[in-house]
């Protein structure tokens, strides 16, 4: 916790900011440990506190140590409280995280702040993806619990895999696989599970409905455990009996395609030239229109965050970075196949964190 503070002073100076407001869930989790619903971090080159309510106390003091607490009131109510602390710390300019602030929000800050602090009244500074930018680098804790939520995934997938039955819909086979997860010890899904059986397979993103998982067609499954506040994301694409050729066809173009991405992925590298390790190799093989999303995505404390790897990313994929590797591709009126990793990149390429297997499993 206390490098990630490090870390951000660092990026406060480069952007000349006398302090930052934090009320993105995520990242104030990330800079604090504090995981109350409730709540701002106000970060100075050499002072850090929490602003929330007496419901968070306790929790606050806990989980944040490294953060002074400033509780609110009936008599100090919110922004009050915050005027007063940057007025105490003499910040001028302050930055706040324009992708989470709302405009309504901002407007009764700078109307505030204007009228209560007169001429020191700080100048608010719109800020994007500073915090975003030191989450994709994931430290040794980050890590180690990202890897436990792979475990859980995958010991939920391959404890649900024999249980599965053809006349089961997509929701029942979607709920066996939630509990699953949290009898492992989830906290929670990390998005609600995905099973996409025949011609809803051919959904990138589909929704598990009442359809039977039939016998014969390509069943999606996409899920991911939720543990400590972060994400896992795995998925596996199954078929019940004989698949045909086109599931042949298709399954081992998207799993040439991962291959293909796992192995040549390498720290510094475009997000675009990564996504198109996969896509040339779909494209080869007569499928690149029915691959119409990106290769993958970070995934950390949120399960989409940056690097967003697909055609039109500016990012770059970097060393410490944690992020799917998720081929695809669907085809209107058959159905669909897609194959998620979560990785880990290395300085010397990509190590998968998940066991479960990538060869398509046939359930008799
Ligand atoms: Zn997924
Ligand atoms: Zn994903």
């Amino acid at each position: 916790m206390h490098q990630r503070l490090v870390n951000l002073r660092a990026l406060l100076h480069e952007h000349t900011l006398d302090g930052l407001l934090v009320t993105a869930p995520a990242n104030r989790r990330y800079l604090s440990g504090f995981t109350g619903s409730s709540g701002a971090l106000l970060i100075s080159a050499d002072a850090a506190w929490i602003i929330t309510d007496f419901r968070y106390r306790q929790r606050a003091q806990q989980e944040a140590p490294l953060f002074r607490l400033r509780e609110i009131s009936t008599e100090m109510p919110y922004l009050k409280t915050l005027a007063t602390l940057i007025d105490e710390l003499g910040i001028r300019t302050v930055g706040f995280e324009a992708q989470h602030l709302t405009v309504a929000a901002h407007t009764r800050y700078s109307e505030y702040f204007a009228e209560e602090l007169k001429d020191s009244a700080p100048q608010l500074q719109a800020t994007t993806d500073l915090i975003e930018t030191l989450r994709t680098s994931k430290d040794s804790d980050e890590l180690a619990i990202l890897c436990q939520a792979v475990r859980l995934t995958d010991a939920a997938l391959a404890r649900v895999l024999p249980h599965l039955r053809p006349e089961m819909t997509e929701r029942q086979a979607a709920w066996l696989l939630e509990v699953a997860m949290r009898e492992a010890g989830a906290e929670g899904v990390a998005f609600p599970v995905v099973v996409a059986a025949g011609l809803n397979a051919a959904l990138a993103h589909a929704v598990a409905g009442d359809a039977p998982l039939g016998i014969g067609q390509p069943i999606i499954i996409d899920m991911g455990a939720k543990l400590h506040g972060y994400h896992a994301d795995l998925t596996r694409t199954l078929v019940f009996g004989a698949a045909d050729e086109t599931f042949w066809n298709v399954y081992n173009a998207v799993l040439n395609a991962q291959q293909a991405a796992l192995a040549g992925i390498q720290p510094g590298m475009a997000a675009t030239d990564a996504d198109a390790l996969a896509r040339n190799v779909i494209e080869a093989a007569g499928y690149g229109e029915q691959f119409g999303h990106g290769l993958g995505h970070g995934v950390g404390l949120d399960i989409h965050e940056a690097p967003h790897i697909g055609r039109s990313s500016e990012d770059t994929v970097q060393t410490g970075s944690v992020f799917t590797v998720e081929p695809g591709i669907y085809i209107e009126g058959w159905g669909g196949v897609r194959i998620e990793d979560l990785v880990y990149l290395h300085a010397d390429g990509i190590e998968t964190l998940s066991a479960a297997p990538e060869a398509p499993v046939i359930l008799i």
